[in-house]
């Protein structure tokens, strides 16, 4: 424990009084809160037993031992890897054989690490990271006889804040402020329902977020985890969020009043693209005539990634000449979006796939009447456009009741540790 809050400590260094205390408050707060992350993501509904090593991570390695870090190359077996490293073709066999149960070997990708502990040039011991939480020991018993078993690291999630003011782009300012590509667009998502950053943001705004990090046993940061509250200032607005755990186990985030901030459709289902033309009239680049351009585009280099405006169902995943390759997905409440000239869908993406709010389903391209890589978007609601960037989508769901009041009481005690 002590060792986390040094290290919390050496990665906040400022105002290192007022610090200590903010430290030891999140560190209760977090007890209180956060449950400790032992469940493997991918054993299925059973809670995964913990197997016990005599220490349990890093192993106890006696000095003498020879240790060899290599990873598997690129259409090459575990079998090839072992022997290039000196291991006897009977020590192979039995290796293998022991580690079949808990290592798929015909899935094993190009890059996996192993490493692997020689005593008086026989192996004894091979370790292999098989996840962020989990490695695969193999211990040698005696004579050509290998035993494996899986080892979980206990993994901690521990808040860290980070406050900004906007400088060229919230993007890069986030990034020079440390803030990891993962939560950033986490972040930009979650604004994204009230937020359009093509246009809404600029220099002198101000962001503030409190996410977790995921610690393993050494207090080496592994991973990132959920932002827990983000506070974004612009354009005259001071939008806050909160994440919140409801009665059915369900998280989301919140408002300050409890309503849920997910409303139906996203306004900017790209990244870092910019407004080419605007819902309205226009002059059409082909025809030369004025007429009504429907929908919005954004410039943005092909090969983009295209999210989904809102969770939905594909109804259309096809080409035309005008659209190019083009999907439409199905919403609740009449909503239908269409994303054109896509130079490719995603994988997996074709009539009838459920896809999930923000998801990628295809990458920008300049297929179909286009005269340049861009995505045309458009809102339909029950059948005719509206405009994306005007229309209001109905609200979601708001908290009631007591929890409601549970909601309240989080709020205060986040604005209280943060
Ligand atoms: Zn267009």
């Amino acid at each position: 424990m002590i060792k986390y809050r040094q290290h919390l400590l050496g990665l906040l260094s400022v105002r290192r009084s007022l610090l200590l205390t903010t430290v030891i408050v999140i560190a209760l707060f977090f007890q209180l809160f956060t449950p400790k992350r032992t469940v493997l993501t991918a054993a299925g509904p059973e809670k995964p037993v913990r197997i016990e090593t005599k220490d349990n991570s890093s192993p106890a390695v006696p000095v003498t031992l020879e240790k060899i870090s290599t990873s598997l190359k690129r259409g090459s077996t575990l079998q090839a890897l072992l022997l290039n490293t000196g291991i006897s073709s009977s020590d192979t066999v039995s290796i293998i054989d022991a580690l079949s149960p808990f290592l798929d070997l015909t899935r094993l990708k190009a890059g996996q690490e192993f490493e692997i502990y020689f005593d008086n040039k026989q192996v004894n011991r091979i370790i292999i990271p098989a996840s962020i939480e989990k490695e695969i020991h193999v211990e040698r018993l005696g004579e050509v006889s290998f035993k494996a078993e899986e080892s979980l690291k206990e993994l901690i999630n521990y808040p860290m804040k980070k406050t900004l003011t906007v400088d060229s782009s919230l993007y890069g300012s986030a990034v020079n402020a440390g803030i990891p590509d993962s939560i950033i667009m986490d972040l930009i998502q979650l604004f994204s329902f009230d937020v359009d950053f093509q246009r809404d943001i600029h220099r002198g705004d101000k962001l503030s977020a409190v996410y977790e990090l995921v610690y393993d046993e050494e207090g080496k940061i592994v991973d990132t985890g959920k932002i827990m509250e983000a506070e974004l200032k612009t354009n005259g607005q001071d939008l806050k969020i909160y994440r919140f755990v409801t009665a059915d186990g369900r998280s989301d985030y919140f408002n300050e009043e409890g309503h849920t901030i997910r409303k139906t459709l996203l306004k900017t289902p790209i990244n870092g693209a910019y407004i080419t033309s605007n819902y309205g009239m226009r002059i059409n680049p082909f025809s030369g005539f004025t007429t009504m351009h429907k929908g919005v585009d954004f410039g943005a280099p092909r090969g983009t990634p295209i999210k989904a405006s809102g969770d939905g169902t594909v109804v259309i995943a096809g080409y035309n000449g005008v659209y190019g390759n083009y999907l439409k997905l199905r919403h609740v409440n009449g909503y239908e979006t269409l994303y054109a000239h896509q130079t490719s869908f995603a994988r997996g993406i074709r009539r009838g796939s459920r896809v999930e709010q923000g998801q990628i389903i295809g990458y920008v391209g300049t297929t179909g009447m286009s005269t340049g890589p861009h995505l045309h978007y458009e809102v339909r609601y029950y059948g005719k456009q509206v405009n994306p960037s005007t229309v209001k989508f109905p609200p979601g769901r708001t908290l009631e009741g007591v929890e409601l009041q549970l909601y309240k009481n989080q709020v205060r005690s986040y604005n209280a540790s943060f």
